[in-house]
């Protein structure tokens, strides 16, 4: 009896944590977006920007990783590299060297069907020097990657989770929409809480709902950016139905059968 009573206990307290979390379960995968992939080098075609750690081209692994959650899908497309030393270290405070002057150089801008992404080595956000890892447009396809500042954190392992978190805003995820205080989640665990207070996954088997449980998205969240325009239905190749292949060998069978008789 004891034994069956706190079974019973684990599974109720199992239960309530899930549904206070609110956080969102893996969906069958149904949507996906093409993201167009630009690396800026230097004029000399030098000095490129990384395109990401060993094993995981692009954080590709890991930003499919992140979006499993909400049935998402990227297919990640290599576009061309840009050789521009003035846009490989981009300052958002000089006309003519911001993000935006990127994208609407070398990008489609504004897209609403497909992401650019643009790989540089820095990104200054101000006059005064402060760096970001990225940035992205609320509601529009495009980010921009520091690949120096994401590939030198957590000894060289990179910021696995900074590309999932732009592409949020790309979705349109702004938590204040979603009944937050400003563009960003509070809750550290969140893909959307910003890069100042979000807890990192160091590898694979810390983002949701795995190991440590990072990177989270909720019911909320996941709703709100699967109606984005960015995001296309997947469509299943199907194979032949048993009944007309069944049908297709009975045929077969009896077009043998009818020449057996006949020669013999
Ligand atoms: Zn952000």
């Amino acid at each position: 009896m004891t034994s069956y009573f706190s079974r019973l206990s684990l599974a109720i307290v199992f239960i309530t944590g899930v549904l206070a979390s609110g956080i969102a379960s893996a969906l069958p995968i149904t949507k996906t977006a093409t993201i167009n992939i630009y690396q800026l080098c230097d004029n000399a075609g030098a000095n490129c920007a990384a395109t990401g750690p060993v094993g995981d081209t692009y954080f590709a692994g890991s930003t499919n990783n992140i979006w499993e959650q909400a049935g998402i899908i990227f297919n990640f497309n290599f576009v061309s590299k840009i050789n521009s030393s003035a846009f490989l270290h981009i300052n958002d405070s000089v006309t003519g060297d911001s993000f935006g002057d990127l994208q609407l150089t070398y990008g489609g801008w504004p897209s609403y069907t497909s992401i650019d992404l643009f790989l540089v080595q820095t990104i200054t956000v101000d006059s005064a020097g402060h760096r970001a890892y990225g940035e992205g447009w609320l509601g529009v396809g495009g980010l921009v990657m520091g690949m120096q500042d994401i590939m030198g954190f957590n000894g060289g392992l990179g910021r696995i989770d900074t590309l999932a978190h732009e592409i949020g805003h790309n979705f349109g995820l702004q938590p204040s929409s979603l009944g937050g205080v400003d563009w960003h989640s509070t809750n550290p665990n969140n893909l959307m809480a910003s890069g100042s207070i979000r807890s990192v996954p160091t590898t694979l088997s810390d983002i949701s709902p795995n190991g440590l449980g990072y990177d989270q998205l909720t019911l909320a969240q996941v709703n709100y950016a699967r109606q984005s325009s960015l995001l296309s239905n997947i469509t299943y190749d199907t194979i032949p139905e048993p009944t007309s292949s069944a049908l297709f060998a009975i045929a077969l069978l009896t077009l043998g059968v009818s020449r057996y008789r006949k020669f013999g």
